[in-house]
C-alpha cells in the first residue's frame, strides 16, 4: 500500500511537472490576440462612391425585360430611370411585350416562338401626352 501511494505521489509530481514545463514553455499572452481581432471584425467602410446613383445602362437588344425606361426624344430603351446619355432627356416607363407574329399571341420573351419558331415581335407601351400608345421596338 506504501508503494502504492508513493508511486501515485511520484505520478503526481511528474504529472504537474510535466504541466508546468508545458505551461512555462510557450509565453501566453491571453490578452493579446483579442485585442488584436478587434479591428479585422470590424466592418469594412463602403466606397465613397457607393451611395452615387448609377446610370442606367442602354438596352441595345432586349431579352426578356418587362419595364424599360424609354427616352421620349430619341427613344433609346434604359434599363433604368435617370437621363438619356445621348441627349439628356428625363426616362419615362415603357412596358415591353412579346408577340408571335403568326398568331399575335403573346410569348414569353424575345427569340424564337416557342410554338412556331418565329422570330417575336417587340412592342412598348409608352405614355404620350395624348396617352397610352404602344408601338414596335425595332
Ligand atoms: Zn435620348
Ligand atoms: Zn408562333
Amino acid at each position: 500500500m506504501r508503494h502504492l501511494i508513493a508511486l501515485l505521489l511520484l505520478l503526481l509530481l511528474a504529472l504537474s511537472g510535466c504541466g508546468n514545463r508545458a505551461k512555462s514553455e510557450p509565453p501566453a499572452p491571453a490578452p493579446e490576440p483579442a485585442a488584436d481581432r478587434g479591428p479585422v471584425q470590424a466592418i469594412p467602410e463602403w466606397p465613397e462612391h457607393a451611395d452615387e446613383p448609377r446610370p442606367p445602362v442602354h438596352l441595345a437588344r432586349l431579352t426578356n425585360q418587362a419595364i424599360v425606361f424609354e427616352c421620349r426624344r430619341c427613344e433609346r430603351l434604359y434599363d433604368g430611370s435617370g437621363e438619356c446619355v445621348s441627349d439628356g432627356t428625363e426616362l419615362g416607363p415603357a412596358r415591353i411585350t412579346y408577340r408571335c407574329p403568326a398568331d399575335e399571341e403573346p410569348v414569353p420573351d424575345a427569340g424564337k416562338c416557342p410554338r412556331c419558331g418565329r422570330e417575336a415581335e417587340i412592342f412598348k407601351a409608352v405614355r404620350r401626352a395624348d396617352g397610352i400608345r404602344v408601338m414596335a421596338v425595332r
